[in-house]
């Protein structure tokens, strides 16, 4: 089985990446601080596989840590990075610990890698790297904007900075950047899923927690917007989809199939819903009504954004199966074994 190591393994995306990879043959290898995710990820992981991955409780960030791991490991073929910090409205209270984090845990990995003969990365990245695009759906060749906050800004440097590594003549670096849009949900089994801290700020765990009674009622930030009907429109993806992108990138990697040493992916239903759709969407999933009121706009959101999804279908095979009412209903499966 070839080894993978996942950095953040043990967060709401690596650990449903960690279960696909080990359910296509691979053997993954977590690394993750656990600043941002719970050990109980690991007990869900290995309740649906029925085996332990191997786990490193280090940051992605020391390098005599991860080091180590590479030594310990010996023969990884590739890497998938998620470690990082995630929260755009966090990122503008704490710019600094965004840039530390998220540009400096990868630059260690870069630093690190070569070192071991490791040559294959698969990147977190972001649709935050369009900031407000002039038009929709967004393609991998339209253009990047200004970020529209510092985790933005952190996922943008951190494509520049695998781009300037990989024109390096002696590089020998393949990396495929995969650009998510929204996801949502949770695995089927309700093993595993999103476990925010604190008060959501994303939108799918806020209404899951409305719906349970944890929080008294959703606000939309926003209904004056120019779109359809005045909410943001965002793709909403399905994580365990999510996750199956990441094993196909990794197999043309392994492959040696990637045409160029940096690919860029948006990762994406191809289907914009406003958030007004989503609430509707879940009331659907799980029977239930949504407590919700109109509030003023959110700062630094970006009024519209959605995939074009053609380019990871023609060139990775890659389609999203799970609508978004099926995906709502494992975020609502998931939330109540929360309670
Ligand atoms: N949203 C909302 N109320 C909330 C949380 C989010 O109306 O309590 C909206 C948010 O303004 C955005 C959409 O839901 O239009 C998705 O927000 P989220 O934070 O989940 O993801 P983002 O697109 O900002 O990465």
């Amino acid at each position: 089985m070839k080894k993978i190591l996942v950095t953040g393994g043990a967060g709401y995306i690596g650990s449903h990446t960690v279960v696909a990879l080990q359910q296509a043959g691979y053997q993954p290898v977590i690394v993750d601080n656990f600043s941002n995710s719970e050990e109980s990820a690991l007990a869900g992981i290995e309740s649906i596989l029925g085996v332990k991955v191997p786990t490193y409780r280090i940051d992605c960030g020391n390098e005599a840590a991860l080091r180590g791991v590479f030594e310990a490991e010996k023969d990884i073929k590739g890497v998938i990075h998620f470690a990082a910090y995630k929260a755009v409205g966090e990122s503008v209270a704490k710019p600094l610990a965004y840039f530390q984090n998220n540009v400096g845990s990868l630059l260690t990995l870069l630093a690190v890698m070569p070192d071991f003969g490791v040559e294959n990365l698969v990147f977190s990245s972001s649709c935050t790297v369009y900031g407000i695009p002039d038009a929709l759906p967004v393609t991998e060749a339209t253009p990047t904007k200004p970020a529209s906050s510092p985790y933005g800004r952190t996922k943008q440097m951190c494509e520049e900075i695998v781009h300037d590594v990989s024109a390096a003549p002696t590089n020998k670096l393949r990396t495929i950047l995969l650009r998510y849009f929204n996801p949502i949900g949770a695995h089927e089994s309700a093993k595993i899923g999103e476990l925010p801290l604190g008060v959501p700020n994303n939108l799918v765990p806020y209404i899951t927690q409305t719906a349970a009674g944890i929080r008294e009622k959703l606000t939309i930030n926003g209904s004056d917007y120019e779109t359809p009907d005045g909410t943001n429109v965002r793709d909403y993806i399905h994580v365990v989809d999510l996750a199956k992108a990441h094993i196909v990138a990794v197999q043309r990697l392994l492959d040696r199939k990637a045409s160029e040493s940096v690919e860029t992916f948006n990762v994406g239903t191809g289907h914009g819903n406003s958030v007004l759709e989503v609430v509707q969407a879940f009331e659907k999933a799980s029977g239930q009504k949504l407590n919700y009121s109109i509030g003023p706009r959110r700062p630094g959101d970006v009024p519209a954004i959605y995939a074009d999804a053609t380019k990871a279908a023609q060139v990775l095979g890659f389609k999203t199966e799970t609508s978004l009412v099926d995906s709502l209903a494992s975020s609502w499966k998931w939330q109540q074994t929360l309670k």
